[in-house]
């Protein structure tokens, strides 16, 4: 075996910069990997306020779920569980990013491993190959450090009793989760409750949660592309308030309440307000206000690539949604009309067609309608609303094919397929099909080369030529997509002659 000195040498070479990372406290590796602590026994975040510990004593896992299957228990100073998650395109293949979506919204707690690999489409082996090399831990572990750290939250933030914990985190019952908590962690939740201490800065009327994220953050502009497109009675954006309502369903129940996120940018977290109605769904609420508000994203490795395009804004972040199908809707109402149209559109669709939430908070009263409502539609119907009757008809199409299956909004996993099969729908072209990819779907890598505002940013350029350029920003497409958007001023450097190698 001659490669293993090599194999050494490399690994030695990487806890090194680990350990460089750690006693930095290198806040863009957050996330990124975790430290177990033999002396204590403790795992944490590589931005653990707590003394450094001896780098004999470090071991470093890719996830938190591998830190726990070595016998490691969470940090209550740091708390694991704040972590930002993976940048989408960490994560390797999107198989597992489509398995760990999945896996946060509870599909392990109703179905088998080898269920998931077939929603999937391949192996369990696979599955678990690809889950060994990228976390360090099976699907099973993940999804179980995954709850227990749900959990753990939830006893440190919340008041809710012990039963609702369990529950909420996705346990089965609550004796597995007392079992599986105390081989984990080696403590009993009410310890952890009393441990954890509560914060003292209680919420007004919700539960109140924290969700990290890698700075730097353009707050600015985030919070101005979503005021300018807030949707009346839905959403409400003032100072650095976003809020608006939410509807989940799961298990076969539909909950619907409101969230409200402001960002702590001292300390690099949002604080998330959510509403009681929604204390069974607090995982999957957070996990969509990490997808709305990008907080997985790893604003270095974008500004690597984009280079010079990024520099006057490092922290732009790709805005997601909530909601898939109300974010479909919304870009097709976008179609040929102004931002601030699309957003009176959808308002009074909402109005009209939405839910009212049972308890209201201020200007947010309503619940976006559902595929399932809109489906039920004549284009003849949205005539009132001023929308025009072929775009009506694309969106009942789209409403139609949702309900009926026949095209999954969420979840999907051959993200150039999904964009094909959106397509084929009425009404549907490139650029509205391109554009839910980016935000309903986070995509990364979706490049508008058609874009009225991006042709203007490359003149004299062919739409074919702008989407040769922009081979260079891959796989951060989107990310340059709204660069472009926001600088005027901009211009392509001349090297495009010299760049095709064919
Ligand atoms: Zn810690």
């Amino acid at each position: 075996m001659k490669k293993k000195p090599t194999q050494s040498v490399t690994m030695m070479d990487q806890q090194q910069a680990l350990y460089l990372a750690l006693r930095a406290r290198d806040r863009k590796f957050d996330g990124r990997f975790f430290v177990g602590v033999s002396s204590t026994g403790i795992y944490c975040r590589p931005v653990c306020s707590a003394r450094t510990p001896k780098i004999e004593n470090c071991t470093f896992y890719p996830s938190a779920a591998a830190a726990e299957l070595a016998g490691f228990r969470p940090c209550l100073k740091c708390r694991p569980e704040l972590a930002p998650g993976l940048a989408l395109i960490d994560l390797g293949t999107r198989y597992a990013q489509v398995a760990v979506q999945l896996i946060e919204q509870g599909y392990l707690s109703e179905h088998s491993c080898e269920q998931l690999a077939a929603r999937l489409g391949i192996s369990d082996r696979h599955l678990r190959r690809i889950f060994a090399e990228q976390f360090g831990a099976s699907p099973i572990d993940y999804a179980q450090s995954h709850r227990l750290l749900q959990a753990k939250r939830l006893l440190a933030d919340t008041d809710l009793p012990l039963s609702e914990v369990a529950f909420s985190a996705g346990f089965g019952s609550l004796r597995r989760f007392n079992e599986l908590f105390k081989t984990r962690y080696r403590l009993i939740p009410s310890e952890l409750r009393s441990a954890a201490g509560r914060s003292g800065n209680a919420a007004s009327s919700g539960l109140l949660f924290h969700l990290g994220y890698r700075p730097p953050y353009d707050w600015p502009r985030m919070l101005s592309f979503l005021q300018a497109r807030a949707v009346s009675g839905v959403e409400y954006v003032a100072g650095k308030q976003y809020l608006r309502s939410m509807a989940v369903h799961q298990g076969g129940i539909d909950y619907q309440g409101w969230v409200s996120v402001q960002p702590e940018e001292a300390s690099n977290r949002v604080r998330v307000e959510i509403s009681p109605s929604l204390s069974r769904v607090t995982t999957e609420v957070l996990r969509r206000i990490r997808q709305l508000f990008d907080l997985d994203a790893a604003p270095d490795r974008i500004a690597e690539t984009l280079g010079s395009l990024a520099a006057g804004a490092p922290g732009l972040r790709l805005p997601g949604c909530v909601d898939s199908f109300e974010q479909a809707t919304r870009a097709v109402l976008g179609q040929l009309v102004s931002v601030k149209m699309a957003a009176i559109f959808a308002g009074r669709m909402a109005e009209r067609w939405g839910t009212a939430l049972e308890h209201p908070n201020g200007c947010v009263t309503q619940v976006f309608p559902g595929a399932a409502r809109v489906a039920q539609l004549q284009p003849e119907d949205l005539r009132p609303l001023g929308v025009q009757l072929k775009r009506a008809a694309a969106l009942i199409a789209l409403a139609r094919a949702v309900t009926d299956g026949r095209l999954p909004l969420d979840n999907v996993l051959d993200i150039e397929q999904g964009i094909k099969d959106l397509t084929t729908l009425p009404g549907i072209g490139n650029w509205t099909a391109s554009y839910i990819a980016m935000r309903a779907w986070s995509w990364p890598d979706v490049f508008l080369a058609g874009d009225y505002l991006i042709k203007q940013r490359f003149p004299g350029m062919t739409p074919r030529q702008i989407e040769h350029y922009a081979e260079r920003w891959r796989p951060w497409r989107s990310y340059a997509t709204l660069h472009l958007w926001h600088n005027g001023n901009w211009e392509p450097s001349t090297d495009t002659k010299v760049s095709p190698s064919e």
